[in-house]
């Protein structure tokens, strides 16, 4: 039985109203953001709901709107709001409603072919090549956060040092074991990819840091040494331009040197932390990210391009290219027509059909411009400074680690408390401020300790905002301890 209606409106008209009043339901959530809790517990009704059986047939789109209004809408993250400051989250703007609806109105699959969206995407790449001071060579990819870029990244670096005959032979065909250094501190993704990748995690280093969280070169070298002398392959060495718990960059410029020393493919995870580029005045603390063979970021952390979009960039776009390209006779390029446009991007990459993320990037970038979102930059790490004096100058507070960029970790100390009591009452503290809708920091430990983590990475977020989580902070310790 055929029906030959199309899933399109059949009343034009009302579909309009429709969307228009949903734009506004959506405007409207952002424009009184403040007013409402930072964050708040999903409701059991609303959890109920969301067990529903298969929808066999179609609901009216008002309906659906209303029900997103009243049970999605309030129970997001929370990182619209000025006094989110858990874990590393970027605030999105309400601008970013703009290019979202524009790119579902043009449905476009950037896995490859002959098409603007993909020039809006090189565009880009080539800004991201500029903005890193990378050469002409270079290229890269949006992705969908870090963790991809970090894969890719890696495995770009693993055909290089390991041969191009790993796609085919797997990695207990190299010559040799394959191993890598990252610090103590790297984030997670990293011994994630080394998983996925075949090279197993125990091929990760984990060198020790400094007292400023920032790895330890002594301590790097001493490393690689030793596994050559044991006959295996140092072949990468991942450095971290903002760290997860604090902030922290490694020396880049340094591991720039021993990785040329070495002959090792230097990758830089520069998650929220490289984009700090953008500001004059924190430029000179990421001296050497240009050196790097790939650098991952995401645009969605301290960019602010709503979720989710991140980076992969990567010195030599061949190196890229070769690790993923596949082109079997479904997908031959051609010179003309809409086959086209080569390279593909599916060729430096896990996913073949890609969605337009390039457009809300590129819209951002456009929009904002980055002078200004450098600003936003520069005035968070001012803001955790400041925050760093009100810490040391209230009675009862401890700072855990120095504030290197955007990031305080610290802790409520009451006289009498051991260790275990101390740990106990900060996390109780977290999870009241974040119960209560306060204020939503996050939790780290530092040196063993708990520690009450604010990270700043936060269009929104003023200096009253941080003044007031302070005073929730010693007024919970109070009632607390
Ligand atoms: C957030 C983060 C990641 C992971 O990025 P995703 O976009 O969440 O995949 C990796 N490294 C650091 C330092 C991060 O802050």
């Amino acid at each position: 039985m055929s029906d030959e209606t199309s899933l399109d409106p059949t009343d034009w008209e009302a579909f309009r109203t429709n969307a228009h009043a949903a734009l506004d339901v959506a405007i409207s959530h952002m424009e009184t953001r403040k007013q409402s809790p930072v964050w708040q517990p999903v409701p059991a009704e609303v959890k109920q709901s969301l067990r529903a059986q298969l929808p066999r047939s179609g609901e009216d789109a008002e309906v659906l709107n209303a029900r997103i209004a009243r049970d999605f809408l309030p129970f997001g993250v929370g990182n619209t709001h000025a006094r989110f400051f858990g874990w590393v989250h970027g605030s999105g703007t309400p601008e970013g409603l703009i290019p979202e609806m524009f790119a579902a109105a043009m449905n476009a699959n950037l896995g490859g072919r002959d098409h603007v969206a993909n020039e809006v995407e090189k565009q880009v790449i080539d800004w991201c090549v500029e903005i890193f001071s990378f050469p002409k060579t270079a290229g890269g990819l949006i992705v969908s956060g870090t963790s991809m870029a970090t894969l890719i990244a890696l495995k770009a670096a693993r055909e290089k040092h390991g041969g191009l005959d790993l796609r085919k032979g797997g990695v207990t065909s190299a010559a040799a074991q394959l191993v890598g250094y990252t610090s103590q501190q790297a984030h997670s993704c990293i011994a994630r990819s080394f998983d996925i990748l075949g090279l197993g995690q125990d091929a990760l280093r984990s060198i020790p840091t400094d007292a400023a969280f920032q790895m330890d070169t002594d301590a790097l070298h001493a490393a690689i040494r030793q596994d050559l002398a044991a006959g295996l392959q140092p072949f990468c060495l991942i450095g971290t331009a903002g760290t997860v718990n604090v902030g922290s960059i490694d020396p880049l410029d340094e591991l720039a040197d021993i990785a040329q020393e070495f002959g090792l493919w230097l990758h830089v995870d520069g998650a929220f932390g490289a984009l700090a580029v953008l500001s004059e005045k924190l430029k000179p603390r990421l001296k050497g990210i240009e050196r790097a063979n790939s650098l991952a970021f995401d645009f969605h952390k301290w960019m602010h391009v709503n979720y989710d979009a991140g980076f992969v960039l990567t010195r030599d776009d061949e190196d890229q290219r070769r690790a993923f390209s596949e082109r079997p006779e479904y997908l031959e390029g051609a010179t003309r027509g809409l086959a086209a446009g080569n390279p593909w991007f599916c060729e430096y990459g896990p996913e073949l059909s890609r969605g337009f993320r390039a457009l809300k990037v590129w819209y951002h970038m456009s929009r904002f411009g980055l002078d200004r979102l450098g600003a936003k930059i520069s005035e968070n790490c001012d803001q955790a400074g400041a925050l760093a004096d009100v810490i040391a100058q209230t009675d009862g507070l401890e700072l855990l680690a120095p504030v290197s960029l955007n990031i305080a970790c610290f802790r409520v100390v009451r006289d009498g408390l051991g260790e275990a009591a101390l740990d106990q009452l900060n996390s109780e503290i977290v999870v009241e401020l974040q119960e209560k809708g306060l204020a939503a920091p996050s939790t780290t430990r530092i040196n063993g300790k708990l520690a009450i983590r604010v990270n700043i990475t936060n269009h929104r977020t003023q200096i009253s905002d941080l003044k007031f989580l302070v005073e929730n902070i010693v007024a919970l310790g109070d009632a607390l301890s």
